[in-house]
């Protein structure tokens, strides 16, 4: 059987804190996203999208109605990869020039990102996403993606409770401040704008 393998985790479990614990790490990444996984593949097997790219299942599976639970699981071992990657510990990168280009300045794209992420009702993603020439701040509900929707993504930031609960409980905001001050890998953001 063609199975998916889990990415491993770019960095030691304790290394996002005091931002993110260990725990809220090793949960959401060896739990969470492990889950995923199996079941995508336990889904896949012996269908046509068992020896599909991730990309591919995801783009497909959308436009399939009887396909909503590959969807789900596809869609979420992409945006947790994602998510994951856009981190980093000790970062120290400049926020490159085009997002303060496109969004009046840095301040106001966290401001607009921030007024985003805190204003998903439910479980989701906000992303920054290119959409044909344009920057865009968008929310996706569940577990949707933006490259189901000819999208190219940026940066996410994963704000489904299990991302934050146990270190923030109800305090999502606190959470996103962390996240855009403390723990986005500008690098990656710069790798995906060119
Ligand atoms: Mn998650």
């Amino acid at each position: 059987m063609f199975a998916l393998t889990q990415f491993p985790l770019p960095y030691a479990p304790d290394a996002l804190m005091p931002y993110i614990s260990a725990d809220t790490i090793s949960t959401h990444h060896g739990k969470h996203v492990a889950t995923y996984i199996k079941n995508l593949n336990e889904l896949i097997n012996d269908t046509e999208y068992e020896s599909m790219p991730l990309d591919e299942i995801i783009i497909k599976s959308k436009k399939d109605e009887n396909a909503q639970k590959i969807f789900n699981n596809a869609a979420q071992v992409y945006n947790h990869d994602f998510f994951f990657h856009g981190m980093c510990p000790n970062c120290d990168a400049d926020v490159p020039q085009e997002i303060a280009q496109a969004f009046g300045s840095v301040e106001n794209f966290k401001e607009q990102f921030k007024l985003s992420a805190t204003s998903l009702f439910g479980s989701g993603y906000t992303w920054l996403v290119r959409d044909g020439d344009e920057l865009k701040i968008i929310n996706m509900q569940n577990a949707d993606t933006p490259i189901a929707h000819n999208m190219k993504p940026i940066l996410t930031l994963d704000v489904w409770e299990h991302s934050y609960y146990l270190d923030y409980k109800n305090r999502r905001a606190d959470f996103v401040d962390a996240f855009l001050d403390n723990l986005v890998d500008w690098n990656f953001v710069a790798e995906n704008l060119k």
